[in-house]
């Protein structure tokens, strides 16, 4: 596919919106005739899919795929299916005494066109649960997928073209520009998955038509391990989050805060537990994944020698490979807060390990900081448990786990601060590409009617009686 021109995107737009104009919005049963096609055609070609991230990996575990990629993006799918009928029907609001004999209620309007941008991460889920959205919601929609997964992105465009006309749904690629020209389209609505730094642009571009936005960003989403909470079940689901995908996973643990005490208890139960998962190594290895590319494999690096440098202890877990930017995971120790480490979003199979004192100390390093996507809390003491979610802000929260709140179909996924603005997945994903249009119907007879020109007696004795 070639790169989309701005010509091009205009004209997509004013199609799909002249459609939508002809056609209306469509009803519950084309709804989910349109997500069952979707999730037919998504299953038709699983292994091309699969195939399609190895090739944009190089090195890209085929299970994984299927597991993180595959089975949320077909559950999410599902999951609306089965609940569309219930989010559609329109919902009957409270009318006050003085409204008596009208009726009010609210109807889940679909916007009209969404303009969905994705990230190279999970390059499927990432574009198609989206999309999958839009249409639960009776939308059309324009996506472009990352230029980094470019056999993704046309196995995701041959998808699309398969069940849906240009004017319903169309996929266009292209870079950063593309982007850019994309995000300054009048759209209903832009749902953007990306870094924060881009999401800002967008935010820009979008307010400039007033078009309304969902971004779902990153950052760095911190482990909390209560004192003396048993380690090796904290170190074995903190390693399943991190090396998921090899960390390239925007709700990864990105470091760890454990008390000063169980410092070498955390770092000796990781080590074995990233053993325990990866037997085999890492280069070659069928169930681990590569850095995307030499950029972000560059990058790493970088953070890792930084760390070094400035006296940290770098525990490397295994063999890397740079021609095919395959990292080992990495535990780094004795760190500060002051390395670049941990001032960026790592992204990657490196996981930062910083002690505390009393959990109130890691509470208000995590609170110093921008409000991050996804926080875990390790922890038996319900009290504490509690405590913690009171004064901390984040996305969402996994306790005594990582990543699964993700794939919790009737929960909101989204940040807040630097890692977003609103939320989407299941219901909050059909309300937030729907407009919630209130409607009132006036009865024959009510109150208000008695408070018009020309006032008297009895417009004054309501006026009072309502004023009490
Ligand atoms: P990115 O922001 O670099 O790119 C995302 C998309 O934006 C790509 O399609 C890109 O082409 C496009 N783009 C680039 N410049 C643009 C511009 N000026 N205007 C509009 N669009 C533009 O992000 P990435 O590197 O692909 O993905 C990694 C980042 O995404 C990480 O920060 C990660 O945490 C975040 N992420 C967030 C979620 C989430 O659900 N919150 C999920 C996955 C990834």
């Amino acid at each position: 596919m070639s790169d989309a021109t701005a010509a091009d995107l205009h004209h997509i737009l004013d199609s799909q919106r002249a459609a939508f104009l002809q056609d209306g919005p469509p009803d519950l049963k084309q709804r989910r005739t349109d997500l069952r096609r979707l999730k037919a055609e998504i299953l038709k070609r699983r292994t091309e899919i699969v195939r399609a991230l190895k090739t944009d990996f190089g090195q890209r575990s085929e299970r994984e795929s299927a597991i993180v990629e595959l089975i949320p993006l077909v559950q999410s799918i599902n999951y609306m299916i089965a609940h569309l009928g219930c989010w559609m029907k329109p919902e009957r609001r409270h009318v006050s005494a003085y409204f008596q004999c009208g009726r009010a209620w609210v109807v889940r309007q679909p916007v009209g066109v969404v303009g969905i941008i994705a990230p190279w991460n999970y390059p499927v889920s990432l574009a198609l649960v989206p999309l999958a959205t839009a249409i639960a919601a009776g939308n059309r929609a324009m996506l472009k997928p990352s230029e980094f997964t470019p056999a993704t992105s046309a196995v995701i465009g041959e998808i699309v073209q398969a069940i849906f006309p240009p004017e319903r749904i169309s996929v266009v690629t292209g870079g950063g520009d593309v982007g850019a020209a994309f995000s300054a389209l009048p759209f209903d609505h832009i749902l953007f998955t990306g870094s924060t730094a881009v999401g800002k642009k967008v935010a820009e571009a979008a307010a400039r038509n007033l078009t309304p936005v969902t971004l779902e960003l990153g950052g760095k989403s911190p482990v909390v391990i209560a004192p003396g909470f048993s380690m090796q079940r904290v170190a074995d689901r903190v390693a399943f989050g991190k090396l998921t995908n090899a960390g390239q996973t925007c709700i990864a643990p990105d470091y760890v805060l454990v008390h000063e005490n169980d410092r070498d208890a955390f770092a000796t139960a990781y080590q074995d537990a990233v053993k325990k998962q990866h037997p085999g190594g890492y280069v070659g290895s069928p169930d681990y994944t590569a850095i995307l590319n030499a950029h972000h494999y560059g990058r790493l690096s970088g953070l890792i020698d930084h760390a070094e440098a400035q006296g940290a202890r770098v525990i490397r877990l295994g063999s890397d490979s740079a021609t095919d930017h395959i990292l080992a995971p990495v535990l780094l120790l004795d760190v500060t807060p002051q390395m670049a480490v941990m001032q960026e979003e790592i992204f990657g199979p490196v996981l930062p390990v910083l002690t505390y004192r009393t959990v109130e100390e890691a509470i208000a390093f995590i609170n110093a900081r921008p409000r991050p996507l996804a926080l875990y809390y390790f922890g038996g003491n319900r009290a504490e448990r509690d405590w913690v979610l009171k004064n901390t802000v984040s996305g969402n929260v996994t306790v005594n786990g990582t990543l699964m709140h993700y794939v919790q179909d009737d929960l909101p996924f989204g940040g807040v601060g630097d890692s977003g603005i609103g939320a989407y997945h299941g219901k909050e994903g059909f309300m937030a590409l729907t407009h919630a249009r209130g409607v009132y119907r006036q009865g024959r007879f009510n109150a208000a009617t008695l408070l018009q020109p020309p006032f008297g007696r009895l417009a004054d004795t309501i006026t009072n009686l309502i004023l009490r």
